[in-house]
């Protein structure tokens, strides 16, 4: 189990469900709040940027990875393997900044048992079919890949039930909106707050 002073928010959603385009609103916005960065396999798309998207590392690293106990969690999927590295994670908890993490509903349960009171935030879309069409509209994938992404989001969504928050994105305001409240509820909790309030008394 990893000691940690900061908050630890995991995030999941079916491909398409508008996960990106809210996490990386938040942490542009909210303070002390630090994407998580994971280690994978696949290889950079255009863009992306080894060690600010990803960690990318080849097959025979992240298996030396897996033998020496260096993930907290870790997947395969979509033919690669991706993972939250423990060292990392700890790193950054250990200054008391809060890490939002965006991973698939398997890693997010493996992580629940690292990180017992983790935050467990799940994106809902509005529909199937308009997740389909979101997936259509932003033009990144084939029929093929969109065929795949739609039978894989019906087994994540089951899996809702397992999460603490289920943010509707319809409209994106309100979803944003929502998602940020948990993040700051979360981090004026009793439990969280306590010893503040403690030192506060100490003063009367
Ligand atoms: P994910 O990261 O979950 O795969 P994205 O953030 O890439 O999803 O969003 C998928 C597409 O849907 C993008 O083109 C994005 O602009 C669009 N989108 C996101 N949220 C909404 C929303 N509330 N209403 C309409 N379109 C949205
Ligand atoms: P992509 O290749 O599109 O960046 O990511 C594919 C999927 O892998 C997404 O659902 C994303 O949430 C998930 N993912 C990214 N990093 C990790 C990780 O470290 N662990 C797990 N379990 N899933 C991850």
């Amino acid at each position: 189990m990893i000691q940690h002073p900061g908050n630890v928010f995991v995030v999941s959603a079916p491909s398409g469900a508008g996960k990106s385009t809210l996490t990386q609103r938040l942490v542009r916005t909210v303070p002390d709040l630090i994407f998580s960065i994971s280690f994978t396999t696949r290889s950079p798309r255009p863009g992306e940027v080894d060690g600010r998207d990803y960690f990318f590392i080849d097959d025979a690293r992240f298996d030396a990875m897996v033998r020496g106990g260096g993930f907290v969690e870790w997947v395969q999927i979509y033919g690669h393997r991706y993972g939250t590295g423990r060292d990392w994670l700890s790193g950054v908890l250990a200054t008391g900044q809060d890490v939002l993490l965006d991973i698939e509903t398997t890693g997010a349960l493996n992580m629940r048992r690292a990180i017992p009171d983790a935050r467990m935030i799940f994106i809902l879309p509005p529909s199937a079919a308009s997740l389909e069409q979101r997936l259509r509209s932003r033009g990144k994938d084939s029929d093929e890949q969109i065929r795949i992404r739609m039978q894989h989001a019906r087994h994540e969504m089951e899996l809702y039930h397992a999460y603490d928050y289920l943010v509707l994105n319809d409209d994106l305001e309100l979803a944003y909106r929502q998602f940020e409240s948990v993040i700051y509820a979360t981090r004026a909790s009793r439990e969280r707050m306590a010893p503040e309030a403690r030192r506060i008394l100490e003063g009367f």
